[in-house]
């Protein structure tokens, strides 16, 4: 068994057993990469339920594993295990009633929080991962300057990013890309449309690719031609709020403080009302992890800790501007993982 297996079983007692539907979860615990699997772990057990396609992939993937191969239900009907925890998340309630029918004598708990939870804390080599997803960002942000021109199409700049990182080892990309010009920039996600670039425009960009099984997350906004001098107070208001919330970011901060730094700016300069998101969210495996930088959240922040910093002002009919880091909690303090220049460029 792995350290990350061997962490979650230790929770168990004898007659409990984990089964683990998620595909993030099921990477986390086992490197396995596909959909259609499950892992079952207790004990003294760890096993990966999948089909026939996989048997090879499994065993390459996932070595010390046993690979069972047939239907999740008829695995658990002779497991034989008492008490399953499940991911109540990533289970369909058909699913689950299969489950529930074929091991009849089992009691399902949902334990999504207790199976995720390890994934809140990032290890060295995870850290390594982001990183270097999003220093595969940055590379394309400062390739995609020289592309972005008035009378260009948002499309054609989302897929002149997306290309280069794919060429560049991204596997796949960690959300579909926003790519967002003119009064278009106060639709916080706002993909990419048919829309022409002209000049005088802001032009947000937020994007991120997925690398090694990590994904990465950075957003910027410039100006395509001179801006306005409103456009300009909005970005450097978003510029400030982010400032401000980074330096409150520490380990044992709680997280809706961290939001408060960056809220109180933006209200501070009359555009309260123009930043209805939070600020940030944690990013790993998956693009939305925990902890998130909301108002509500009560979470501590703790070195390992993954998480953007997003202030952003959208003001509907006129534009919108979002800035976004992605930094790693350290021990003292925090390491900005994110190196794209945050003065306004002007293309
Ligand atoms: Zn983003
Ligand atoms: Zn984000």
């Amino acid at each position: 068994m792995n350290e990350r297996v061997l962490r979650l079983v230790d929770e168990l007692f004898d007659n409990e057993g984990a089964l683990i539907s998620g595909r993030a979860n099921i990477f986390y615990y086992s490197g396995f990469t596909s959909e259609d699997a499950m892992l079952f772990l207790t004990k003294d057990r760890c096993v990966i339920l999948t089909d026939s396609r996989y048997t090879v992939q499994a065993k390459q993937q996932a070595a010390g594993f046993e690979v069972f191969i047939g239907r999740p239900a008829d695995f658990l009907k002779e497991a034989g295990v008492r008490y399953i925890w499940y991911e109540d998340e990533e289970m369909t309630v058909s699913e689950l009633s299969r489950l529930k029918a074929a091991a009849a004598d089992s009691f399902f708990i949902p334990r999504q929080f207790d199976i995720s939870k390890p994934r809140r804390v990032k290890d060295a080599e995870e850290i390594k991962r982001i990183a270097a997803a999003e220093a595969l960002g940055d590379a394309a942000f400062s390739h995609i300057l020289n592309f972005i021109r008035p009378g260009i199409k948002e499309r054609d700049i989302a897929l002149e990013l997306e290309f280069f990182m794919r060429k560049n080892g991204a596997s796949a990309l960690s959300f579909e890309t926003i790519c967002a010009s003119g009064v278009r920039s106060a639709m916080p996600h706002g993909t990419a449309s048919e829309k022409i670039i002209e000049s005088g425009e802001l032009l947000t960009l937020d994007f991120g690719c997925v690398l090694d099984g990590y994904c990465s997350d950075m957003t910027r906004t410039v100006a395509v031609g001179n801006p306005g001098d409103r456009q300009r107070e909005i970005y450097e208001t978003v510029k400030s709020a982010q400032e401000a919330a980074l330096c409150e970011i520490a380990p044992g901060k709680v997280c809706r403080d961290i939001d408060k730094a960056a809220r109180d700016i933006i209200a501070g300069r009359g555009y309260g009302d123009c930043f209805g998101h939070g600020l940030g969210h944690s990013v790993g495996i998956e693009i939305h992890e925990s902890p998130s930088l909301s108002p509500r959240s009560q979470d501590i922040l703790e070195p390992g800790n993954v998480v953007t910093v997003e202030p952003g002002i959208y003001i509907e009919g006129f534009a919108g501007v979002r800035i976004e880091d992605l930094i790693v909690l350290t021990e003292n303090g925090y390491r900005n993982l994110t190196s794209s220049d945050k003065e306004l460029v002007i293309l």
